[in-house]
């Protein structure tokens, strides 16, 4: 394969520094690329080549100029979450299939500003519900490593084009996993930052207190480029952090001699595979030979965070979604009789399912007589799960476990079974319900082989230390290397 294609984010910083290449010359590499590709993988809902060439020009001004920073000039996949101005806006939805934003988001911006180049916008479950992007208004997405699995979700768009080499690097949300179930099920890198890092701004809200963005990428070092660049503080997010900038790869070559590795008893119970397993203890076996030491830790309330998710989620997303009405902006229904038949229409026909049951749900656990029962109940064990993890770092830097308790399923599968469906974020949820930082990184193969993913949580603020973590293992092993084309 072309060898730009596999180039980490640093070596296409180089090229473009040296100007082995001109930035115009790899977005049009790229988009070569997803023209051929995509029609296989659906991994793109919108390129469009005039704008990304515009942009890409741009950046070899800058480069030119001297004022380029590492991320200048390279072609970056955006989720169809995020607004950017005059691309079409979808968030996977028939009710934003007409939706050309007036306005970028925060991270839209700061790519912006850097002249990083929109190389085009990623299909993504509809609203971001779902673990298999199959939700999706404009149909699934398929796995690169086996078009018969699913990619997960639901930014499963980012996924599949990062592994299929469709881009060199991608934004992700992750609401209760929508960035590292994808990254781990589609063999690539991808981190959820502490929340509050980054930017909501202009990213369209699935669940408020859950949601954050995060870069997907090949490897860890090319996540801490990204995350230089989408981490910062933006006045017109309110639950934004103002904190000192951090350079995320300066930690990268530590070692990791005495780094205290906590694996949680409840994780490494039933419900993961075997194939899972076998992959997920070689790793941690690799991490000893790295110089790192595993402890038992428990994190007891591990079996509640999907059913507290569960509630918190779709409550949050009856109140977000409710601004979908038909009136200021997107579908609105062809023909209706008064006002409240408009709504009605409007939200019936612009719906798909997913997003119908979790308004539903969301509605009813808000309701008079359910609040108490279900949303209150629901907060006060977010707590206690956030106690846990408290607790667990009294006696480790860090925590590992599986991504996923299965590699990829089957497109199909699960899709008319909810509940299965949504214990696929098993392990990840609680990285949302408590705030805490959290990725995956590829570590080897399972059943038919598909990829399987390593999560490593840290504790608040700690991406630069899980960085380090994840990059000392790339550096012993290739498994992000490897791609399936
Ligand atoms: N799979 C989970 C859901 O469907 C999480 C989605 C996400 O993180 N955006 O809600």
């Amino acid at each position: 394969m072309n060898t730009l294609l596999n180039a980490s984010l640093k070596q296409l910083s180089s090229h473009l520094a040296n100007k082995k290449i001109s930035s115009t010359e790899l977005t049009t590499e790229f988009l070569n690329r997803i023209h051929e590709l995509n029609s296989q993988y659906n991994a793109f809902i919108t390129v469009n080549e005039e704008m990304s060439l515009a942009q890409a020009k741009t950046a070899d001004t800058l480069l030119a100029s001297g004022r380029a920073s590492p991320l200048t000039g390279i072609p970056i996949a955006q989720k169809d979450i995020f607004c950017a101005k005059g691309w079409l806006t979808t968030c996977g939805s028939k009710m934003l299939s007409n939706f050309v934003s007036p306005y970028d988001a925060g991270v839209i911006e700061r790519f912006n500003l850097i002249g990083a180049v929109n190389i085009g916008k990623t299909n993504m479950d509809e609203f971001a519900m779902g673990s298999s992007n199959e939700t999706s208004f404009y149909g699934v997405v398929r796995n690169p490593w086996d078009p018969l699995a699913v990619p997960g979700g639901s930014s499963g768009g980012a996924a599949s084009a990062v592994a299929a080499r469709l881009a060199p690097a991608a934004t992700g949300t992750d609401t209760g996993g929508s960035i590292r179930q994808p990254a781990a099920l589609c063999g690539i890198s991808g981190i959820k930052p502490t929340y509050g890092l980054v930017s909501r701004y202009g990213m369209i809200a699935f669940a408020s207190s859950l949601d954050q963005a995060g870069p997907m990428a090949k490897s860890a070092e090319d996540l801490a480029l990204l995350l230089n660049v989408m981490v910062g503080f933006d006045f017109r997010d309110s639950t934004s952090l103002q904190r000192d900038a951090e350079d995320y790869t300066l930690d990268l070559s530590k070692p990791l001699d005495g780094v205290r590795i906590g694996l949680p008893k409840e994780y490494f119970a039933e419900g993961m595979s075997k194939d899972v397993e076998a992959a997920i203890e070689t790793a941690l076996d690799e991490y000893r030979k790295l110089g790192a030491q595993t402890v038992e830790i428990s994190l007891p309330n591990t079996p509640l965070s999907i059913p507290v998710y569960y509630v918190l989620a779709p409550a949050e997303a009856s109140s977000n979604l409710s601004r979908f009405d038909g009136v200021r902006y997107g579908y609105r229904a062809e023909s209706y009789s008064d006002l409240g038949d408009m709504y009605r229409k409007t939200r019936a026909q612009g719906f798909g399912p997913e997003v119908k049951r979790r308004i539903l749900i969301g509605t009813y656990v808000l309701s008079h007589g359910y609040y108490d029962a279900y949303y209150i109940k629901a907060q006060k064990l977010r707590r206690l799960i956030a106690q846990d993890f408290a607790d667990a770092y009294k006696h480790c830097d860090i925590i590992m476990g599986p991504t996923t308790p299965t590699v990829a399923f089957n497109l199909g599968e699960k899709s008319n079974d909810p509940i299965q469906m949504y214990l696929s974020d098993i392990y990840t949820s609680a990285a949302n319900l408590t705030g805490l930082p959290a990725m995956s990184i590829p570590v080897g193969f399972g059943d038919k082989h598909r990829p399987v993913g390593l999560h490593i949580i840290g504790n608040y603020f700690r991406e630069a230390q899980m960085l380090n973590v994840a990059h000392q293992y790339q550096q012993a092993t290739d498994w992000h290397q490897q791609s399936p084309l």
